[in-house]
């Protein structure tokens, strides 16, 4: 084989094998063990990449722990995150990881903190949500010094993304946009959680600040919160 070739052109079953290797290294790390990469490297040329150089090994470690970055996933230590990596390499190896179990960590998942659930909202919303979230049926409620629960960030964007910058009690626009240049409304559960509502998509509603407030303090909320449920088609009584 030309040598030229030794860091180019992987095929799948060597970057398998590689993937395989970081994560029984990764295993031995997390399980306390010192790591010998030179000796695990060897064993690797013993099978798969038997026409790659040391150096060429360490440095496809190196790309995995990159994607590890990439996913927000803690790589091994020994192994610094290559720069530059091809984005085409960066696929292949997500795609691997992800059939080992190894996945972004999650920006959709739920949380009880409301700086984070805002956070990961914000975030899901500024890229189009294709399939409707699940939601929560039954939001778990969390002690801390105030009563919380774990709410869907997902449902959140979702929802102000169907708003589209317009009140859905109102039907006004958003009376500002954040730094971020989304529109500011405020997501309500019309069936309050507190009350055993659902964190679900069926109950939830994108308001200005003026109608949110009415849902929850105004003398005519009851009737109010009647026309909400019969304006908005997806919601549904519970
Ligand atoms: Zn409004
Ligand atoms: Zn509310």
């Amino acid at each position: 084989m030309d040598t030229k070739k030794s860091n180019t052109g992987w095929s799948d079953q060597e970057l398998e094998a590689s993937v395989d290797g970081y994560l029984k290294m990764l295993k031995l790390v997390s399980l306390g063990q010192s790591l010998n990469k030179k000796a695990e490297h060897e064993v690797l040329r013993e099978g798969a990449l038997s026409t790659r150089s040391l150096a060429s090994v360490d440095y496809r470690m190196r790309n995995i722990s990159a994607v590890f970055e990439i996913l927000n996933q803690t790589p091994i230590a020994g192994y610094t995150a290559a720069k530059n990596v091809g984005s085409g390499v960066v696929s292949r190896i997500s795609r691997m990881l992800a059939q080992r179990g190894i996945v972004a960590s999650q920006d959709n998942a739920p949380t009880f903190d409301d700086e984070l659930l805002e956070r990961r909202a914000a975030k899901l919303q500024s890229k189009p949500i294709k399939t409707k979230p699940e939601g929560i049926a039954a939001p778990q409620q969390v002690s801390t010094t105030s009563t919380s629960y774990v709410r869907d960030p997902e449902v959140r964007a979702w929802v102000r993304q169907q708003a589209a910058g317009i009140c859905e009690g109102c039907s006004l626009r958003a009376p500002f946009n954040l730094d971020n240049g989304q529109p500011f409304l405020e997501v309500h559960h019309v069936k309050h959680l507190a009350q055993k509502g659902s964190d679900r998509i069926t109950n939830a509603v994108a308001l200005c600040p003026n109608c949110h407030q009415r849902c929850h303090r105004s003398s005519d909320r009851d009737e109010f919160t009647a026309g909400l449920y019969s304006k908005i088609s997806r919601l549904i009584q519970e």
